[in-house]
């Protein structure tokens, strides 16, 4: 299903033209208002009139996170980037903070009205429409993630079941009650969901849910995980990928499972070299790089997401003409390992290790430095009665990535969890001496 049919399968050509045209709005209203970018292109030595084409972004300096940091440092209480008077905004969120202080974000009423639509293709794209009822198993809080979401539902007159402050139990409860169709939330908190629902003796798999969407982490797009989903949830999973600086850039259509479709009506994607700076090649694998062309009041010029991501322009079953990425996030950047000579992600061993693992066992991967290397360690969590699966997970990373690496059982409970996500990657390689071994 489509939220905007015309749009979502016009010919590439156009998509080029829509873009130009929004990005020449944009630059229009940020060249004149926009302190942030004012002193970035002015510094940078590029005025409005050396932007002819779309070609031309590329003579628009970069962004990232960083930038947006020192800016709100520098001039409290929330930075630069607005485009217009403080007084048109009307919605403030926040970064979680899990790189550096929080960001804060503010919009105005049509820019968050664009974040519903951006993220109303994603639901469209999951077969949701008005007569499905929604459950938003989060609460009132100031991250983005969830709250896009319901504003779509909205957007889209879908019924919505706030339940926020509620206990798992009582949110089990609504879901089977109040026959909701739909629910999202990060992969590990529908796991935790469908684990508490087997411990109560709730049928999950027969309720009225038909759709999980889920966010947050990866998830969607690992076959263990979504099998195991599926099954409990009798359910079918979708993901959207989305950045409280960028907003939700991209959704899984129905005939993909394994790529996301970026929504290039209302973003510019560029997948660059991390060293170079330069575009890879279509179907290569790169730095993503968003533009987005519907939030003027505060917008995100050429940001460096970190993320690193495989774009491929060629058609798709559904129809659709947006771009896709295969895969969906690979991983980022700033978490890639060397072990012994050997490129890895945390987020790729994390999808070999949750293939062996029962439903609820959580696992944590730990690097951390051994003299000038690189080194790793697993730990997996096991029940009393589960079956040691270390052997099999160590002789299944040493098959498909040549690595060698140390599988610790641990008493469940044993490892970090959050209703958010789970925190399966432990960073301690800038320690001196490690500990972790
Ligand atoms: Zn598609």
């Amino acid at each position: 299903m489509f939220y905007d049919p015309a749009i979502e399968t016009v010919p590439r050509e156009k998509i080029r033209d829509i873009q130009w045209q929004r990005l020449r709005d944009m630059l229009e209203k940020v060249y004149q208002g926009n302190r942030f970018y004012q002193d970035r292109f002015k510094k940078h030595g590029v005025a409005l009139e050396d932007i002819q084409d779309l070609n031309d972004i590329t003579k628009l300096p970069f962004t990232n996170k960083k930038d947006f940091q020192k800016d709100q440092e520098e001039h409290p209480v929330f930075g630069t980037n607005l485009t217009e008077p403080f007084e048109n905004y009307v919605q403030f969120h926040q970064t979680t903070g899990t790189t550096g202080k929080p960001l804060k974000w503010l919009d105005t009423k049509d820019s968050w009205a664009w974040r519903a639509r951006c993220m109303a293709h994603s639901l469209a794209a999951a077969g949701v429409t008005n007569k499905d009822v929604l459950l938003l198993p989060f609460n009132f809080g100031p991250y983005t993630a969830f709250w896009g979401v319901y504003e779509a539902a909205q957007h889209l007159d879908v019924l919505t079941i706030p339940t926020g402050g509620w206990t798992t139990e009582q949110r089990l409860n609504s879901i089977v009650e109040n026959q909701a169709t739909l629910i999202i939330g990060t992969p590990t908190y529908m796991l935790r969901l469908a684990e508490a629902a087997q411990e109560e003796g709730i049928d999950l798999a027969n309720s009225a849910i038909r759709v999980l969407i889920l966010a947050g982490e990866p998830g969607a797009m690992i076959p263990s995980v979504r099998e195991k989903l599926e099954k409990a949830w009798g359910a079918r999973v979708f993901e959207y990928p989305g950045l409280t600086e960028t907003g939700t850039y991209a959704f899984m259509c129905e005939h993909d499972n394994q790529a996301l479709h970026i929504i290039e009506s209302e973003f510019i994607v560029e997948v660059l070299d991390p060293k170079t700076g330069r575009s890879v090649a279509d179907g290569e694998t790169g730095e993503l790089v968003l533009t987005n062309l519907g939030r003027t009041c505060s917008p995100a010029i050429r940001y460096r997401t970190n993320d690193l991501v495989r774009l491929e322009k060629s058609s798709c079953a559904c129809g659709r003409t947006f771009g896709k990425l295969i895969g969906g996030v690979l991983g980022r950047q700033d978490e890639m390992l060397i072990i012994r000579g050997v490129n890895v992600f945390p987020s790729t061993m994390g999808n070999i290790v949750e293939e062996f693992l029962e439903l609820g066992n959580e696992y944590q991967i730990t690097a951390y430095r051994r003299g000038d290397m690189d080194e790793l360690k697993i730990q997996i969590e096991m029940t009393p009665s589960s079956k040691d699966v270390s052997e099999l997970i160590a002789t299944e990373l040493k098959k498909r990535l040549n690595l060698r690496v140390d599988i610790q059982t641990v008493p469940k409970g044993t490892l970090a969890r959050s209703d958010y996500k789970g925190k399966r990657f432990i960073d301690e390689r800038s320690k001196r001496s490690s500990s972790a071994g």
